[in-house]
C-alpha cells in the first residue's frame, strides 16, 4: 500500500486552498493500491492557512524537541504538525504502507530537502515533520520528483 500527499491528487488541502497536482504521478499510481493524506489537515490546521516551515532544524529536529514550526506570521504551529505527523503514522501502520510518495519541499511532507524558515523559498537538507516520522518508522519516503524518475515496482 502506497501513502500519497494528497495535494499532489489535486485535492486542494495546500496553504492556500490550491493543490499540487501532479497528472503524470497520478497516471503511474493507478496500477498501485493507495491512499491519500494530508498532515497539515489531519492536524486540524485549517484551509486556507498562514504558510509554515521549520525554524531552527529539521523535522526530526521538530519531533525531538529542538526547532519549531512557524508560520509567515510568527505563530507557533508546532504543536499541530506533530499531531498530524502522528496521525499520518498511525494511518500508515494501520494499512500496511511500505511507501510514501510525499510533496518536495514542505515542512510536513519534505522528504530529504525542505525550506529553511526563513520564507525565501530556499531549502536546506532535512525532511518534513511528518516524513521524519513515517522514515523513523521504517516507512521508505520518496518526493513525487523522485518517484516519477526512479519508479517503483510494488512487486
Ligand atoms: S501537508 Fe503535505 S499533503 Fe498537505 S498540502 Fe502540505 S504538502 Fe500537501
Amino acid at each position: 500500500m502506497i501513502m500519497v500527499s494528497a495535494c499532489l491528487a489535486g485535492i486542494n488541502c495546500k496553504y492556500n486552498g490550491e493543490n499540487n497536482y501532479c497528472p503524470s504521478l497520478c497516471a503511474r499510481l493507478a496500477s498501485h493500491p493507495h491512499f491519500l493524506v494530508c498532515p497539515e489537515t489531519l492536524g486540524c490546521l485549517p484551509i486556507p492557512r498562514m504558510p509554515a516551515e521549520i525554524y531552527g532544524g529539521d523535522g526530526d529536529d521538530v519531533l525531538d524537541g529542538r526547532a519549531r514550526v512557524i508560520t509567515s506570521q510568527g505563530d507557533d504551529v508546532t504543536n499541530a504538525f506533530i499531531q498530524g505527523a502522528r496521525a499520518c503514522w498511525e494511518l500508515a501502520r494501520l494499512n500496511r504502507v511500505s511507501l510514501a510518495i510525499l510533496k518536495s519541499n514542505s515542512p510536513s511532507c519534505g522528504c530529504g530537502r525542505i525550506y529553511d524558515g526563513s520564507f525565501s523559498r530556499r531549502l536546506r537538507p532535512g525532511d518534513g515533520v511528518a516524513a521524519a516520522l513515517l522514515r523513523r518508522n521504517g516507512v521508505k519516503i520518496i518526493s513525487e520528483k523522485d518517484f516519477q524518475q526512479i519508479g517503483y515496482n510494488s512487486k
